[in-house]
């Protein structure tokens, strides 16, 4: 599903969005517990002459976990070595990233739920000792040998903590949980990526992004590219408000950061099933969607703003989806 807002990065974003990375801690917006917290490690560690721990950063897609693995890398001083669960198929996967390692480095493991059991396996005596046990050969021939590693930190990343192990859970010594961003921080994060755009941009314009960028950076950063290409052909330069809102307005994000599908999904829910309780498989065939699509794209940021709610019997529309329209909200259903 192609989604203006959606929360992944498209194929362009991987290739364009270092530019705007924030590249040290003190340019990482918001998350103030993860930066203070963080910050307090990497001195401690550096001041030891140690590596950091291993660290696991969990959250949803394009709140900044790659960008804290880069930060963490630049911090400590070592050289950031990025590969992803899916990507490392073979045990010689993870050992020709491993044996390139060299002291004090990071080694950014993306989608790390989606590690295979064999390439796992390989990692606890990497994390633990830092041993590289591995079989070369096959069959008769076959021997497993054992290489000393340099002592190196482990940063993975994961939407969702509850899908890794708890053997690898465990061999993580710092887990962090980054959260959505609130108004403020997203406002912050859209003016200083104009600023690196070097696209005027005044408070009110750079609010309203913030307001409808479903709390993640990424998508602010998206946003705001086409706000600046309409405010360069319309507004004389400047991303006002009145930018903002042609801009927004034409790509058909809301006010609430909703999109067509969102909006689609909770009239039929209101409309045709008076806000339910309905189950999922009556709303897919209501807004002829597949069931997955609304289980994985559409819900999970309607269910978590509180726009709908999951109960045994059905998904419910809150006091906030009839508001959103509205239309008046005739108490509690369900
Ligand atoms: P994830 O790995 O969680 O999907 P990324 O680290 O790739 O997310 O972040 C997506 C984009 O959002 C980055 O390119 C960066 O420009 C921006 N971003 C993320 N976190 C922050 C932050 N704390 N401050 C400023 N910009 C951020």
């Amino acid at each position: 599903v192609d989604r203006f807002v959606a929360p992944e990065a498209t194929p362009s974003e991987k290739l364009n969005e270092q530019g705007i990375r924030p590249s040290r801690l003190h340019d990482y917006i918001g998350q103030h517990a993860v930066r203070d917290q963080m910050s307090i490690f990497m001195q401690a560690a550096s001041a030891r002459g140690e590596c950091l721990d291993h660290t696991l950063i969990f959250g949803p897609p394009g709140l900044g976990k790659t960008t804290l693995a880069m930060i963490i890398a630049a911090e400590m001083n070592g050289t950031l070595h990025s590969t992803s669960g899916p990507v490392l198929e073979k045990p010689g996967d993870l050992a020709a990233i491993m044996t390139n390692l060299e002291a004090g480095d990071v080694l950014f493991i993306d989608e790390i739920h989606r590690l295979g059991p064999v390439v796992e396996e390989i990692l606890y005596p990497a994390m633990e000792d830092f041993q590289l046990d591995i079989m070369i050969g096959e069959g008769p021939a076959a021997r497993s040998i054992k290489l000393d590693l340099p002592k190196f930190t482990l940063v993975g990343a994961t939407t969702r903590a509850g899908l890794l192990t708890s053997p690898l859970r465990d061999r993580f010594g710092i887990v962090q949980r980054l959260e959505f961003y609130s108004e403020d921080e997203l406002q912050e994060i859209v003016s200083r990526a104009a600023g690196i755009f070097e696209l005027p941009i005044d408070d009110s314009g750079a609010n309203e992004i913030a307001k409808r960028s479903r709390g993640t950076p990424r998508i602010a950063n998206r946003l705001l590219r086409r706000v600046r290409d309409f405010a360069e052909v319309r507004h004389q330069g400047v991303a006002t408000k009145a930018a903002a809102e042609d801009a927004l307005d034409t790509l058909k994000v809301d006010q609430a950061g909703f999109d067509t599908m969102d909006r689609r999904l909770l009239l039929a829910l209101i409309d045709k099933f008076d806000g339910g309780p309905v189950g999922v498989d009556s709303l897919a065939a209501a807004i002829s969607e597949e069931r997955d699509t609304i289980e994985d794209v559409i819900e999970p940021y309607l269910i978590q703003q509180g726009y709908i709610t999951r109960t045994p019997r059905g998904r419910i529309a809150t006091r906030l989806a009839y508001q959103h329209f509205g239309k008046p909200w005739l108490g509690t259903n369900g």
